[in-house]
C-alpha cells in the first residue's frame, strides 16, 4: 500500500481547484474574443517595460488591458498603465505565483466582451507558475542576456509549459557577453521547436515581430 504524503495531497487539491477555475476562464475568455497571454520570468527580466511597449504598440489598433501580480507595491501596475491601457494590480501578499481564482477576483467588473487582449503579468518566478493554468491562450517565458545560457535547462518545466520563449534586453547582448547560440541550444534541448523572439524594449528591437505574432494569434483565433 501507498501512502500519500498529506501535504502532497494538499497540493493536488489546490491543483486540481485550479484547473477548474481555469477552465471556466478559458471558456469565458473565449465567449468574449480576447486573446489572453501569460507573461512568465524571473523577477527582473523585464517582463514590465516590454509588456508596456506591447501595450502601447498594440494599443494603437486593439483594446487591450493587463492584471499584474506582484508580492507586493502597485508600481508595476503604475508603470503598466503609462502606456495607456486600463491595468489592475494583483497584489499577493506571500503567494509567489498567481492563481485562476486570482485572475477571476481581479476581472470582477470588467467587460471582456470590450477587449481584444488581455496580459497577464505573473509573479516573478520561474518554479510554480508552470503549475497553475490561468486560462491563457498562450504562455510566453522571458528570459534576460544577464541571465546566463544555461537557465532554460535549470527551469525545464516551466520552458515545458511555455508556447514562446523571449529573449529579452537583447540590448546589452554584447556588454555582458551573451553567446546567443548556447542559449538558443538550451532552449531547443528542453523544449524542441518552442519558437524564439530577441528583443529590446529599449530599442524597440524585435519588438514589431512580437506583436506580428500576437495579431496572427488572435486572428487564427476569432476567424
Ligand atoms: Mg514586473
Ligand atoms: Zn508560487
Amino acid at each position: 500500500m501507498t501512502i500519500t504524503p498529506r501535504i502532497v495531497e494538499v497540493r493536488q487539491n489546490v491543483l486540481k481547484k485550479n484547473d477548474v477555475l481555469a477552465r471556466e476562464l478559458r471558456e469565458r475568455f473565449q465567449r468574449s474574443g480576447v486573446y489572453v497571454v501569460n507573461l512568465v520570468s524571473s523577477p527582473g527580466a523585464g517582463k514590465t517595460t516590454a509588456l508596456t511597449e506591447l501595450l502601447r504598440r498594440l494599443g494603437r489598433s486593439y483594446r487591450v488591458a493587463a492584471v499584474v501580480g506582484d508580492l507586493a507595491t502597485d508600481n508595476d501596475a503604475e508603470r503598466l498603465k503609462e502606456s495607456g491601457a486600463s491595468v489592475r494590480q494583483i497584489t499577493t501578499g506571500t503567494v509567489c505565483h498567481l492563481e485562476a481564482e486570482m485572475i477571476s477576483r481581479a476581472l470582477e467588473g470588467w467587460n471582456l466582451a470590450e477587449l481584444d487582449y488581455l496580459f497577464i503579468e505573473n509573479v516573478g518566478n520561474l518554479v510554480c507558475p508552470a503549475s497553475y493554468d490561468l486560462g491563457e491562450n498562450e504562455r510566453a517565458v522571458l528570459f534576460s542576456v544577464t541571465e546566463g545560457e544555461d537557465k532554460p535547462e535549470k527551469y525545464p518545466t516551466l520552458i515545458n509549459s511555455s508556447d514562446l520563449a523571449v529573449i529579452t534586453k537583447i540590448d546589452l547582448a554584447e556588454a555582458v557577453g551573451f553567446d546567443r547560440a548556447r542559449f538558443i541550444e538550451a532552449v531547443e534541448r528542453v523544449r524542441p521547436g518552442i519558437p524564439v523572439l530577441e528583443v529590446s524594449a529599449r530599442t524597440g528591437s524585435g519588438m514589431d515581430a512580437w506583436v506580428a505574432r500576437l495579431k496572427a494569434a488572435r486572428q487564427a483565433l476569432v476567424k
